[in-house]
């Protein structure tokens, strides 16, 4: 091995230990740690934070980084090393500005936030919230200076951390694809009162049988249990230490059946995509899905385009009829389909259909983009908020809980994530309609027989990790890049035909 590669790993060990060290306590504030931990836990984080960030910006990692730029250098290392080189180089230079101690109250704070979001959440109150979001974001308004990219806007910077090439300019082009057809596609769907009556839902339903029905469903399209766990949190995400430990949760409500199931199927697909990244880069800073972009596009891939298909539940219903053969005695397969499909505009993004979902997309994008852009009061942000929800969806929150207070994002810091949400969502049509062409799709799911879909997104985006980007993987599967044309394609197909539709 090259020996100056071999010098910047063993101090790059030591980073990714911090980090791992940094995702279990997050992982533990979200599931097990008492409500009152954060107020102490949050001195240990800062500390940690502090430990990651000296160990990786320093000038022993900076000499490093540059020798290993050299040509003789480069020509000495394969394809992975590189990669982890040029991933290095580039958090180097985004943080190398940051004083240390303004990193570490910056972490502090973030850790801080999330309970103090829960409990403004709680009371519905964004007054309580509205101080410390304004501290975050005046954070990342000044990190986004130190990151020596005066050419570049604040929030494009934001944007490129979670989908590297992407800014402003190509989101509102995106986004103006998108807005018309949903907006068109609702309104006729609005029209269809008696679509399907979707009551059964709502029957009580025992929440150990959902639990054990969950779990079938993950093991069924593919989480691996020896390096996998499942529990319980407010709102179900997916967190990794490396391959082979690879953490989900999932929520349960008593009066709701799909809510469980459809969050277990996501946090399956981000499950499955960390769990196939290739042994030989995991533990590094490239072992890791490539962007949050292509992550949810496994997410959805399973969640919304296979899983809320007919083809994948011709199997699966007759279980879950099964383990629910009250509730569920005069339900159909097509009935429940119509179900699971429904598509009415409504105030919380977590629980809104696939077609209205990239409107919540759009609204918070576009507050992100007020908020980086102009100068805004935040205390002025839940007015803007109910504003765009009556402007786009037709309907305004009665509370801020319902309304501004409802995501957990912007509390640790994640402004420029939402996007990702959509782009997901057309990358997973894109490669559907990719993957349609090269194999028996529909077959394979109603056979019940994941591992070929399964295995084609492991040996095409999975293994890789960020060795690749997400257009760089979707040229050499399709010989396209990003095109959201084939989401507009695919809201339309779906719904024209199951609301049956002009
Ligand atoms: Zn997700």
């Amino acid at each position: 091995m090259n020996k100056y590669f071999e010098q910047l790993m063993k101090r790059i060990d030591k980073v990714m230990a911090f980090q791992a060290a940094l995702t279990l306590f997050e992982w533990d504030a979200e599931t097990l740690a008492p409500e009152e931990s954060m107020t102490y836990t949050s001195k240990t984080i800062g500390i940690l934070s502090n430990e990651y960030f000296t160990n990786l910006i320093n000038d022993d990692v900076k000499k490093l980084i540059q020798k290993l730029s050299e040509e003789k250098e480069q020509k000495d290392l394969n394809f992975n090393q590189k990669a982890i080189v040029k991933d290095i180089k580039k958090s180097f230079k985004e943080m190398e500005h940051i004083p240390p101690a303004e990193y570490q109250a910056y972490s502090e704070l973030t850790a801080k936030a999330s309970g103090i979001w829960s409990k403004a959440r709680q009371k519905k109150c964004f007054t309580d919230y509205s101080p410390t979001l304004e501290e975050i974001i005046y954070y990342l308004k000044k990190f986004a200076g130190y990151r020596g990219r005066k050419d570049k806007k604040p929030y494009d910077i934001l944007l490129d951390d979670f989908e590297e090439g992407f800014n402003m300019e190509k989101l509102d082009e995106f986004f103006n694809k998108i807005k018309d057809a949903v907006i068109s596609l609702l309104k006729e769907v609005a029209g269809k009162k008696d679509f399907v009556d979707k009551s059964y839902n709502y029957l009580h339903y025992d929440i150990d049988k959902q639990k054990e029905f969950c779990k079938y469903v993950s093991g069924y399209v593919g989480f691996d249990f020896n390096k996998g766990v499942i529990a319980e949190s407010a709102h179900p995400f997916t967190t990794n230490i490396h391959n082979h430990d690879v953490r989900i949760t999932n929520h349960f409500h008593e009066n709701n059946l799909e809510s469980a199931i459809f969050s277990i199927i996501h946090e399956s697909g981000h499950g499955i995509y960390e769990m196939h990244i290739d042994d030989a880069i995991t533990q590094t800073p490239v072992g890791t899905g490539t962007s949050m972009g292509m992550h949810e596009s496994q997410s959805r891939f399973f969640e919304n385009i296979i899983g809320r298909s007919k083809a994948f539940w011709t199997p699966l219903f007759p279980k879950l009829k099964e383990t629910f053969p009250d509730q569920l005695k005069d339900i159909t397969l097509d009935h429940f389909i119509k179900g699971i499909n429904k598509a009415a505009p409504g105030l919380i993004r977590t629980e809104a259909d696939e077609l209205s979902y990239s409107l919540h997309i759009m609204i918070r994008y576009e507050i992100e983009k007020i908020i980086f852009e102009d100068e805004i009061k935040t205390e002025d942000l839940p007015e803007i908020w109910n504003e765009k929800y009556k402007e786009y969806l037709g309907i305004e929150p009665k509370d801020d809980g319902e309304g501004i207070l409802q995501d957990i994002h912007w509390a640790g810091g994640s402004f420029g994530y939402f996007p990702s949400y959509a782009i997901g969502s057309a990358i997973a049509a894109q490669i559907y309609y990719h993957m349609k062409e090269i194999m028996p799709l529909e077959e394979y799911l109603t056979e019940g027989n994941l591992t070929p879909i399964r295995e084609y997104l492991n040996t095409h985006i999975h293994k890789y990790g960020k060795t690749k980007n997400t257009n760089e993987l979707l040229k050499e599967m399709m010989d396209e890049e990003l095109n959201a044309d084939y989401y507009v394609k695919y809201l339309t197909e779906k719904y024209k035909k199951l609301y049956d539709l002009n």
